[in-house]
Order: structure tokens, then sequence, then C-alpha cells
């Protein structure tokens, strides 16, 4: 079969004609122009909007980039609902759900008051069908909706480790292709991790292993570290996993492309700072420029005012310095550069606190000063605007050097990583052809022998990064993040289901706030794929 090649900036151009221009806008300035003149309020915010955007060191979620000064104006990619027992507030939920779809968001819900399958329900004698029995109809009504003609709603149904229907819920999405417009993921707390029920732990594993779900969230690392307890507890998060939120709220999440702030070899901290001040000036103002959906939604968000600023590229940035994912450097920088995001971020919400007032419900809050926004910073997976802006995806290593990629639902592109094609010039290796045909067959380079050994290791991809390595980052970043981190912990094709199990206490004792996994190789409907490796 013959793939045709593309350059990242051809994926981009083909993304940005299918999905996100308006008529009449030509290109990705066209795009940066039109957003940053609606978003901005001054002559001045307007123009550094534009400038981080144009350069690609910023870019916000989707929903700004598609919406912003389109007339549709919902600009938020994170919503979480509420959903009650009886059949006349589970509707009202699903009617609210494809509201947000339309509008490009996506909803997270916690499915655990509805009644248990098999109980009462109706008229005397009647059974109730359960949680699994009403996702089912989520699912359905998602994949009716298309997003402005544009994308299908994104959903993540979490059920709590403790509701009576929690293995079929597990198993619910066992064989390929069942609830295709979920995640799923099991909400349990501490003491289900201090004594856990193993067989339950034994399915979740098993089904990672089968196809990546269902993830686990941990309630009580969510509510420890939550901002403002005085709202009440949280028992949900968005579709991917990195905003944490209350029933109605919603989130605005733009990321900083790090591998932007590399020059000349050097990581340029005094320019992110800069773009840190700007992109929370910019998510502020998207929270007051947003139409929101649901007036209960508005007036849950405008309470805490959350915005979600992370960072895409980091691989790129990393490799751009010379310094291999799995490492104790790539740690060290990882938690220099998340570090500084935060309290820059922090800062600059102070200011604007100081003009235009503090979050409304900062009474309930653990701020001892007044900020804007009761969390300023979450790590994004980027899966859309890292494409767009042509870095590696969120906090994650890369997927391949030489892979295909599905793209736009129909067609498959061969893609050589640039920088990847780059060192492999720079270092004047011979068969240059020779070895990338053996990162695309193989997967990796780590068996080409005549390769430098610290080339081979700066080229490391996702499965050949152990899993210890990839919690590991995760927590470096979820210590400096107020809401989460949206990470894939990668697992080689080989791996069983007690690697899962020691994966979920690892990743539970450094703090996080949630794990996803994926087995590689264990989806035939994975978006990338490399050779069969022989
Ligand atoms: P993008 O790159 O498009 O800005 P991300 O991949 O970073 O988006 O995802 C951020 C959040 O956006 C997700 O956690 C989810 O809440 C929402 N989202 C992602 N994809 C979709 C989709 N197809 N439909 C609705 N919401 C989505």
């Amino acid at each position: 079969m013959v793939f045709i090649l593309r350059s990242y900036d051809e994926i981009s151009g083909d993304l940005l004609r299918a999905r996100y221009l308006l008529p009449g806008e030509s290109g990705y300035c066209d795009m940066c122009r039109r957003v940053a003149g609606y978003i901005g309020a001054c002559d001045e915010e307007k123009n550094e909007f534009e400038e981080i955007m144009l350069s690609k060191k910023f870019l916000p979620n989707s929903p700004t980039l598609m919406n912003a000064g389109s007339g549709k104006g919902q600009l938020s990619a994170c919503f979480v609902l509420p959903v009650g027992d009886s059949i006349r507030e589970i509707f009202e939920t699903l009617k609210n759900s494809a509201i947000i779809h339309k509008s490009g968001g996506g909803t997270g819900f916690n499915f655990s008051s509805i009644r248990p399958s098999g109980s009462q329900a109706g008229f005397p004698g009647g059974k109730a069908s359960g949680p699994v029995s009403f996702i089912k109809i989520f699912d359905s009504a998602t994949g009716v909706i298309k997003q402005g003609g544009r994308r299908r709603g994104a959903n993540i149904g979490i059920l709590d480790v403790d509701h009576p229907d929690i293995i079929p819920f597990i198993n619910s999405k066992r064989a390929e292709g069942r609830l295709r417009n979920f995640n799923i993921s099991v909400m349990a707390d501490d003491s289900f991790m201090r004594s856990p029920d193993d067989g339950i732990l034994e399915i979740i594993a098993g089904n990672i292993i089968r196809n990546g779900e269902p993830g686990i969230l941990f309630r009580d690392t969510v509510n420890r570290k939550n901002k403002v307890p005085g709202l009440g507890v949280i028992d949900a998060v968005n579709p991917c996993g990195e905003e944490p939120l209350l029933p109605f709220e919603s989130c605005n999440l733009g990321s900083l492309n790090l591998s932007e702030f590399v020059s000349s070899g050097e990581f340029r901290y005094d320019l992110l700072k800069k773009s840190v001040r700007t992109a929370v000036c910019f998510l502020d103002n998207v929270i007051d420029k947003n139409r929101y959906p649901l007036k209960e939604i508005e007036d849950a968000t405008l309470k805490t005012r959350k915005i979600g600023l992370g960072v895409m590229g980091f691989h790129d940035m990393l490799i751009k310095l010379g310094i291999p994912y799995e490492s104790p450097g790539a740690l060290q920088a990882a938690g220099g550069i998340m570090s500084l995001i935060e309290s820059e971020s922090v800062g600059e919400s102070r200011i604007i606190a100081e003009e235009k007032g503090a979050f409304p419900a900062i009474g309930g809050s653990i701020w001892e000063f007044p900020v804007r926004n009761a969390t300023t910073t979450a790590i994004a997976p980027t899966g859309s605007i890292s494409l767009i802006a042509g870095c590696s995806s969120g906090i994650e290593p890369l997927f391949g050097l030489a892979y295909l990629r599905r793209h736009l639902a129909s067609r498959e592109y061969f893609i050589v990583h640039p920088l990847f094609s780059k060192a492999l010039d720079s270092g004047f290796l011979k068969d240059k052809s020779g070895i990338i045909s053996e990162a695309y067959s193989k997967g990796s380079i780590s068996g080409l022998e005549s390769l430098p050994e610290d080339f081979r290791a700066l080229f490391k991809v996702a499965d050949e990064i152990g899993w210890k390595a990839h919690i590991d980052m995760q927590a470096v970043f979820q210590d400096h993040v107020h809401a989460a981190v949206s990470k894939t912990v990668m697992l080689p094709e080989h791996s069983g289901t007690d690697d899962v199990i020691d994966a979920i206490y690892y990743g539970w004792r450094k703090g996080l706030k949630g794990l996803t996994f994926y087995r590689n190789k264990s989806r035939r409907d994975a978006v990338m794929t490399t050779g069969d490796g022989c």
C-alpha cells in the first residue's frame, strides 16, 4: 500500500480548513486575528493575544478557536452536569448535554445517583434498568449531534466503586466499538484503595489490558486538593480528566507550546513568564466573553471563574534541549517549568483581582489573598490544538518517530517527526531512509545499535518508556497544577494485569487525581499506528 507522506504544516492546514476556519478565512493567521480581536478588551490586549497565537506560543481550546467572533460564542471545552435518579432528571440532563455538545463542549457525569438495575422502580413490581442502560442512551444521543457539522461530542461516564452496578459498568466497553462516545472511569476513594476488593481491581485491570478502559479517579485526592471546598464535594471531571468540576461548572483551557520557548538550545524562562501573564488575561477574558449554553452553567462558572492554563510540546522541548524523557533531567525541567507557570499565573490572577475583583466564591476557598480565578492551571490533552501548533501533544512522549495517522476520519497519512528527521540530517547519518523505515516497521530505533546511544535515548517513544516514568512525570506536573493532568500511561504490548494494579497503587500513592492507560496495539481503531514489528 502507498501512503502519502505529509508534513506537520499540511496536516495542520487540512484540520484548520475542515473544522476551524470561518467562511472568508484563508488560514491560521486569519483565525488568530479573529480570535484575538474578539477576546481582547483593548488594542494592546488584542495585539498581545495575536502575537502569542501567531508565534504558536499559546493556543486556547478548540471551542474558542472555532467560535470566538463567529456569532456562536460558546468558548469552553469542559462541562460537568449532575445526574439525578428520576426519569425527569435523567432526561433533563440528557437534553442539557445535547445543548452543550451542539455548542462544542464535552460533558462529564457521575451516574452514581441512579438506582441499581433490578431495584424497585415505577409501578409496584417495576424494575429499574440501572446506570449502564442510561449511559447507552446518552451515548446514542451524542452520536446523532455533530457540533456545528464539525466534530462529535465527547463524554466521560463515572461510577462510584461501591455502586452495586460497578461490575457491569466496568465491563460496559469490553467489546470494542461499544459506547464509542464515552470514556468511562471508576471513582475510587481512599478506603477502597486501602482495603480493595481484589475481584473488582482484577476486572478493572483486565479491561484496561484489553482496551484501555476504564480509567480510575481518586475522589479523596481530588477533594483534599479542591480549592473551593465551601461549595461542596467534587465527584466528576470533564471527558479527558484534567478538570474536576462541580455540577454545572465549565472551564476554558489554554496551552503554552513549550517547544517554542527554546532558542539556541536554551529554555527562555523570561519569555515563558511574559506569555503566562498574557495567557491568564486571555483566559480570564474568555469567561466574560463566553455565551453560556445554560443559565445554571453561567451562574456556576461565574462563581469560581476557573481557568486551565497548561502546556503542550513538552517532549519536543526536551528533544530540542537534548534531555531524554525518561531521565531525572526531564523531571527537573518539568517541575521547574510548571512551578513557574503556577506562580506566575496566580500572580497575574491576583493583579486582575485588584482591578476587577476576586472570584465571588472566594470566601469558601483556601485562598488567603484575592485572586480572580479559583484555579489557574490544568494540563489538557491538546489532541487538536497540538496538531494545529505542530508540536507533541500535552506532556506526552512521542507516540512514534515515523507512523501512520488516520486523519479527519477517512485519510491516512505517513508522518515522520520533524525533529527526528532534522536530527538524522544534522547527524550526517548514512541511510536516512533505512532508519526511517526501521522506525516505522519496528515502532522504534532502539534496536539500531549503529546509532549513538544518547541519540536512541533521546528518541525513545511512549511505549518504550516505563510506566513508572510515565507516572513520575504526571506526578511532577500534578504537584504544580490546581486542577488535574490529562495523561495516558502507555503500557508495552506484553503487559499484564499485575503491571496495571501496581501502576494504579503507585499513582495513587504519588498523589495523582486519576489515571488512564493504554496498552500498545490493544485497539484496532487506534488513530496512530506503527508497523507490526516484523
Ligand atoms: P483541543 O485540542 O481540541 O483544544 P483537548 O484534546 O485538549 O482539546 O481536550 C480538552 C477537552 O476538550 C477535553 O477534556 C474535553 O472536555 C473537550 N473535548 C475534546 N474533544 C472533544 C469533542 N470531540 N467534543 C467535545 N468536547 C471535546
